[in-house]
């Protein structure tokens, strides 16, 4: 029987995944399949979720729907949809932590070799102040998964003293892990460069607000690849104002695109990127949920499986 794929998502998208999805399916052995960006919703069995517009799409109207599968990493909008009762798969992709892991590398590069000072500053004035090392330079990320855990080994590879925060403790090779609220405040205090690699969770929204601002080192910057609702940004601009913060580099903002009135845009000590700190690959993308519905069609398990209790 033909198992029917829906795309569910923007045409621009859709061009770009229709012939790697295609090539992955065949790869799989998925000879049987309908992949279409339009299918009656009655005989949905999968559906590649990933729209470009509103985000309370009612799953109930599916009744064969098996699982849904994010072309994201990051669920925050459709966690919550009550209508969603079947398997919910984030993206995990190859493409896409090569991608946050250079992001993360070039900003704390950026910040730790004072970039900036020689890019905006030709004036003819020759100082020769030369950056410390990498290993006297103490990176923090808060969020120690895929990526977090990616971007991690590959600073640390530099030599930047790395440690990690995560909800459960870990132990991977080369860097410092911590957990719980101890291990927050301990993480914070080392952090030269926090970076902030969460899940948007009722659990995470805010963690960086006016106390655990105070905790970090003065002079301490922000990197936010993570979601907006991370930080509390009232609190930020006002450690940003007193110079506690030298610096935020955000990507990701609770507003996009950010509105051209945001204090962010005007603030110096601020840089904004546009969510492009990395974006799922269409071709490796398209291995995973592939390889995804593979198992589903196996009945064994799927890679990837969102924990609705913990919200990521
Ligand atoms: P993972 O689910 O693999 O990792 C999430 C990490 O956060 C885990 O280490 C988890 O802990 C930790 N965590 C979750 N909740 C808490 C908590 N309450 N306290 C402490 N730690 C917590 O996600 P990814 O690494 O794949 O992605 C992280 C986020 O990056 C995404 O959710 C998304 O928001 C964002 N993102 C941004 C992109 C961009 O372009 N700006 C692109 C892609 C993703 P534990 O290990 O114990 O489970």
């Amino acid at each position: 029987m033909t198992t029917n794929v829906l795309f569910h998502s923007t045409p621009k998208r859709w061009a770009e995944y229709q012939a790697p999805l295609t090539r992955a399916f065949a790869a799989a052995g998925l000879d049987d399949i309908h992949l279409a960006e339009d299918i009656p919703a009655a005989e949905v069995d999968y559906m590649i979720y990933a729209p470009g517009g509103a985000t309370d799409h009612d799953f109930s109207q599916h009744p064969r729907l098996k699982a849904v599968l994010s072309l994201w990493a990051g669920i925050e909008t459709i966690i919550d949809n009550p209508t969603l009762t079947v398997p919910l798969a984030r993206m995990v992709d190859h493409g896409l932590t090569q991608g946050m892991t250079e992001w993360v590398t070039g900003h704390v590069l950026r910040h730790h070799l004072g970039m900036d000072a020689h890019i905006l500053g030709q004036t003819g004035t020759w100082d020769p102040v030369a950056p410390p090392l990498a290993q006297e330079r103490r990176v923090t990320i808060l969020g120690l998964g895929t990526l977090g855990t990616a971007a991690g080994l590959a600073l640390a590879a530099l030599g930047f003293p790395v440690t990690g925060w995560s909800r459960s403790q870990k132990s991977v090779a080369g860097l410092s892990c911590l957990s719980g609220d101890a291990g927050l405040l301990q993480a914070l205090t080392v952090a030269d460069i926090l970076v902030l690699l969460l899940p948007d969770t009722a659990a995470t929204r805010d963690i960086l607000n006016a106390d655990t601002l105070a905790a970090l080192p003065e002079g301490a910057v922000v990197l936010n690849p993570g979601r907006g609702a991370l930080i509390d940004d009232a609190a930020l601009l006002a450690a940003l104002d007193s110079g506690h913060i030298r610096h935020a580099t955000l990507d990701a903002f609770r507003i996009e695109p950010l509105p051209p009135e945001d204090p962010y845009w005007a603030n110096p000590k601020v840089t904004v990127t546009p969510h492009i700190a990395s974006e799922t690959r269409a071709i490796t993308a398209s291995e995973v949920i592939a390889e995804n519905i593979r198992r589903g069609e196996a009945g064994e398990p799927l890679l990837h499986l969102v924990d609705r209790s913990l919200g990521y």
